[in-house]
């Protein structure tokens, strides 16, 4: 059971009318970039808690937390209408695998998350550790829609502070812009955009490929990626994929 203390929202980011960030003010015990935590609500007599990423750096305050709101959902239409003052139930530990210390050692990083699967990669980036440990790191960020490709300004400080070893890749699937790849991250990866575009290629010597998102993507990715001979990662059996999902 979550041991559960008392969070207090202090700010809110409203993306579109299903994407929303929560800034959140709690105690919690020191956690790793890549993790994910649950929050909560009571709702009647019960309290319904849900898994979250954290956003934020494990050395940066307040927490932060982005979500889709999933219709017919219990939980995450009501952490929507939460603003500054209110109050959440904040889960005192994170836990997750998604983190660098499970990853293998290797000169590529790609992070690659649909939708609201961005989140813990930001939470690495903003950390010394993939720097020190990987030559180039790709990050991947797929939408439905532009609007939905939230955080652009914090992917841009990224970029700024590694000019030569980052590249960023976002993909749009419903629309056509001037900027990202049109279609689905599995598609842009068999049709060779997606490297084309991250000018690296996924190469099972070199690259460590981190997946966060949907199932579906996640499925139709790691499918992709075997088949160009990377392996899934384990503890007992390191490979090159490992991957964390949001259902
Ligand atoms: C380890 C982990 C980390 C997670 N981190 C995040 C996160 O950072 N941001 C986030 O938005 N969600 C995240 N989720 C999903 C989140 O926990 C909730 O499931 C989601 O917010 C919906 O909650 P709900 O109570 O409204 O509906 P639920 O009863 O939890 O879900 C109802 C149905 O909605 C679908 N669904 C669940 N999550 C999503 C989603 N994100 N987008 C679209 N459909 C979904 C599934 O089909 C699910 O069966 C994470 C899940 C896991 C397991």
């Amino acid at each position: 059971m979550a041991q559960w203390v008392q969070g207090r929202i202090t700010g809110k980011t409203v993306w579109t009318e299903r994407l929303v960030s929560l800034q959140v003010d709690a105690e919690i015990a020191p956690f790793e970039a890549g993790q994910f935590l649950k929050l909560g609500l009571e709702i009647g007599a019960e309290t319904v808690g849900r898994p979250y990423s954290l956003v934020n750096a494990p050395d940066e305050r307040p927490l932060e937390f982005c979500f889709s709101i999933v219709p017919d959902g219990p939980l995450s239409g009501r952490l929507a209408a939460l603003n500054a003052g209110d109050s959440v139930l904040v889960a005192s530990h994170a836990s997750g695998f998604l983190v660098l210390g499970e990853i293998p050692a290797g000169r590529h990083l790609w992070l690659i998350a649909s939708g609201t699967g961005i989140g813990p990669f930001l939470s690495i980036l903003k950390t010394a550790a993939p720097w020190q440990r990987f030559e180039r790191i790709v990050l991947v960020q797929s939408a439905r829609l532009a609007s939905e490709l939230m955080y652009r300004d914090t992917v841009e400080r990224v970029a700024e502070a590694h000019p030569e070893r980052f590249a960023f890749v976002p993909l749009v699937s419903r629309e056509a812009t001037d900027f990202a790849l049109t279609g689905r991250i599995p598609q842009a990866i068999a049709d060779g955009q997606l490297e084309a575009r991250a000018g690296l290629g996924f190469d099972a010597r070199d690259s460590q490929v981190m997946l966060c998102g949907s199932p579906q993507m996640l499925a139709e990715t790691q499918q992709l990626l075997t088949e160009r001979g990377l392996t899934k990662n384990r503890r007992r059996e390191p490979g090159n994929i490992s991957v964390e999902s949001y259902w």
